[in-house]
């Protein structure tokens, strides 16, 4: 169960929290708004934790739940009566979702507490009905209520709503935290860990993911092996490779949902793997330093393409990988973007 010295940076938003709960001011709403899986709702499940908890300590330079009490012990198997999850069944968060669960419940006391805590995954998903009956708790809420919005998305609000809020914006981790935490609590090895670190850009629930699935490393593992065997393909061979890496052939039995958001993953994730794969054989073309490498697994590999490009082509293959990110963020054809990049590529090696 969240702890705060479990949360990795968040400097801002870890501060804020601790001084509220240090001199009791407890604002009644709060949105953390930041990108999917930067650890929103560990951070509001912490706080909640915190609020309810009837023995708070200071451990490790933060007050944190005792993790003992009879609160305690029901927030960890989350069945604590005092921490509402507001959940929705269908795309949007409707009106019926926010009166049902949060303003016909607001009425009834908190069951042990000092405080009622409402959390909102998916707040963005709260049409404009929603957030005008969500208004009517924020503009009057009982003493005891809590109410703390999670969003991706803090434009999809009503201004009435923001304004009745604290913000509390999710911040990028560091790469060194980051990187200490896969290494330190999750064991990763030091190469992996830089790698994950790299891809996932400050946000601390992609390294995680990114570290503890063999998708990445399969994605990783079939673009090389593609960029290698380059020369001997033609074009429609390529095309059909392309599509293999993307949408590869699991054993596992995955039902339709799964594979497309494997296929998403690996779209989003491609340009990435080969522009850390150049950048690679760039740095040991000029240094033969091994230190530096992101993919240092993968020195065969890299050593042999460092050895076939010139430093002109090396240039041109990472010049086409930006022209493709571009091409790919205006949403045209991926596939038939992606094709024409290993075509570029093919000329180069
Ligand atoms: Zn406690």
């Amino acid at each position: 169960m969240p702890r705060f010295a479990e949360i990795i940076d968040q400097h801002q938003i870890k501060d804020h929290m601790q001084n509220a709960l240090d001199t009791g001011k407890i604002s009644h709403a709060y949105i953390i708004s930041g990108e999917d899986d930067s650890g929103k709702e560990f951070v509001a499940r912490a706080y909640a934790k915190a609020l309810l908890c009837e023995n708070r300590e200071k451990q490790g330079g933060y007050i944190e739940a005792c993790g003992k009490c009879h609160s305690c012990i029901q927030a960890e198997s989350d069945s604590n009566p005092d921490i509402i999850t507001v959940r929705h069944e269908k795309l949007v968060l409707s009106v019926d979702d926010i009166r049902e669960q949060v303003n016909n419940d607001v009425i009834i006391k908190p069951y042990a507490s000092k405080y009622k805590v409402y959390i909102i995954p998916d707040g963005e998903k709260m049409n404009v009905q929603a957030q005008n009956a969500l208004l009517k708790t924020l503009e009057e809420p009982p003493a005891y209520v809590v109410i703390i919005i999670l969003t991706n998305n803090i434009d999809a609000f009503l201004q009435t709503i923001i304004s009745r809020c604290v913000v509390l914006p999710m911040k990028p981790a560091s790469d060194n935290s980051i990187k200490k935490y896969l290494m330190e609590d999750l064991q990763v090895v030091g190469y992996k860990a830089d790698l994950c670190t790299s891809f996932a850009r400050g946000n601390v629930g992609k390294a995680i993911q990114l570290a503890s699935n063999n998708r990445f490393e399969n994605l990783k593992n079939s673009i090389i092996e593609l960029i290698n065997k380059l020369g001997n393909l033609e074009i429609h061979q390529i095309n059909s490779r392309l599509q293999g890496v993307i949408k590869p052939e699991t054993d596992e039995e995955l039902d339709a949902n799964a594979l497309k958001k494997l296929e998403q993953e690996n779209r989003e994730d491609f340009l990435d793997v080969m522009l850390f794969f150049f950048r690679d054989v760039l740095v040991y073309k000029s240094t033969e330093n091994v230190d530096h490498l992101i993919f240092g697994d993968k020195l065969s590999y890299i050593r042999d393409i460092s050895g076939k490009c010139s430093y002109e082509g090396i240039s041109k293959i990472l010049e086409a990988i930006s022209r493709a990110e571009k091409r790919l963020g205006s949403n045209v054809n991926s596939d038939l973007t992606l094709q024409m990049l290993f075509i570029d590529i093919k000329e180069n090696i």
